[in-house]
């Protein structure tokens, strides 16, 4: 009996080293996500460009690109905002330039009626045209069609291609971390509605941090972390945090971690 369990405690332990070594490593599995995603942008516009949603509406189809972004909006109050912490190309476009910016401040606080300012004529236009292209019999409602938007690398496409690379470029470079995401964005505003309930959070071991600030520094939002570590019982409940991983990686003490939290609250 003395044996099973100690060979069990040996199991577990080795489990829990395997598993806070991965959780540091996270980081790095993000950056790679979202290296590939980049890359894949000059094949793969029509489905992650936030663009296309508009054009998908005006067609009156589901495009790849919609499903993409409905099902990232559907599971953020559980797993917060990865689509754009591992897969959206302006954000890391942002976050690459960003790391040069000329401006940094403190947090401040999203704008909300920037965003609406963005997402309501975004949405309405959109549905304009698609209700005046189906009185004109050019399509027939929202049928499902992942290839529909098909695109060719031409001119047009690489015209496209780069404005949004270098809107997000300057973006980064010239406001605060992640500024557009959070004051422009409409598929920002729709995650972080969602990401308000999300049960995947960094937590820190109050005990262990040493408040030395290092993730708060690295963390690609710029989300006040020590006043989270301070005020909130160590849980960084901000609907803006896109499960990036940097700040476990910047902790030297090894002391915040991506977890799944059931109660936000303790
Ligand atoms: S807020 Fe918008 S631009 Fe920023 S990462 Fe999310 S989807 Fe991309
Ligand atoms: S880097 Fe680690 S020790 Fe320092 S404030 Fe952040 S969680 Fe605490
Ligand atoms: S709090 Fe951590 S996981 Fe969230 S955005 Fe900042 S660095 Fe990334």
């Amino acid at each position: 009996m003395k044996l099973y369990l100690v060979t069990r405690a040996h199991k577990w332990l080795a489990l829990s080293r395997i598993y806070i070594r991965h959780m540091q490593k996270i980081y790095h599995l993000n950056f790679f996500s979202r290296v590939i995603f980049l890359l894949l942008t000059p094949v793969c516009f029509q489905f992650f460009a936030l663009g296309f949603i508009w054009h998908s509406i005006y067609w009156g189809v589901i495009t790849s690109v919609l499903i993409i972004w409905m099902v990232f909006v559907l599971i953020s109050p559980l797993f917060g905002r990865i689509g754009c912490g591992w897969f959206c190309f302006m954000g890391t476009v942002t976050d690459f330039s960003g790391k040069y910016s000329l401006r940094k401040t403190k947090w401040n606080t999203p704008k909300l009626w920037t965003r609406l300012l963005i997402l309501i004529p975004f949405f309405l236009s959109a549905f304009y045209f698609y209700f005046i292209n189906k009185e004109n019999g050019l399509t027939h409602g929202f049928a499902i069609e992942p290839n529909f938007l098909k695109l060719s690398f031409n001119d047009h496409y690489k015209i496209v291609w780069l404005s949004d690379i270098s809107f997000a470029f300057i973006m980064g470079l010239f406001f605060d971390k992640r500024w557009a995401c959070k004051n422009l964005c409409m598929m920002g505003v729709l995650c972080s509605a969602g990401a308000t309930y999300t049960r995947l959070i960094p937590v820190a071991d109050t005990k262990s941090c040493t408040l030395c600030g290092r993730c708060e520094k690295e963390c690609l939002v710029g989300i006040p972390i020590v006043e989270y570590i301070k005020n909130n019982n160590g849980l960084i409940t901000n609907a803006e945090c896109i499960n990036c991983g940097k700040c476990v990686e910047a902790c030297r003490t090894k002391t915040i971690k991506l977890k799944f939290v059931w109660n936000r609250k303790k």
